[in-house]
């Protein structure tokens, strides 16, 4: 599971032209607090994306929209900027966070089946071999 950090910023600035939607771009940055995958400790991870959404007053607006835009619909004549930004920084949520390097004592599982030369079953029958051969 994932918290949004309060603080986080979003600059977003809407644009019209006559002939075509409503736009609104800009750029979310947020932190997010989440769970190492690698040591499971609490780790922050920066979330960073931009946003062009065309803003859309009906499901045929949002069909003709420009597919380079991403519709918002607004409903009952409010943008909900704020569920959008929400909604667009769960998508930039990492699936696999991790720590740049996890300091907090993470070892490392041991490679499974690593034998020592010493404790090797076969070593030690070799050293019989040749204790009977001389
Ligand atoms: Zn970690």
């Amino acid at each position: 599971m994932a918290t949004l950090l309060p603080g986080g910023r979003a600059k977003v600035r809407g644009s019209r032209d006559p002939f075509g939607p409503r736009v609104v771009s800009g750029e979310l940055q947020c932190e997010a607090r989440m769970t190492c995958q690698r040591c499971l400790q609490p780790v922050t991870m920066t979330l960073e994306g931009s946003v062009r959404w065309g803003l859309v007053f009906s499901e045929t607006e949002m069909q003709s929209l420009d597919k380079q835009l991403d519709p918002i619909l607004i409903e009952e004549g409010q943008l909900l900027l704020r569920q959008a930004i929400e909604d667009e920084l769960v998508l930039l949520l990492p699936i696999m966070p991790m720590h740049d390097s996890c300091d907090s004592g993470w070892i490392p599982d041991p490679e499974p089946g690593d034998v020592s030369e010493k404790e090797s079953p076969f070593a030690v029958l070799a050293s019989l071999k040749n204790e009977q051969g001389s």
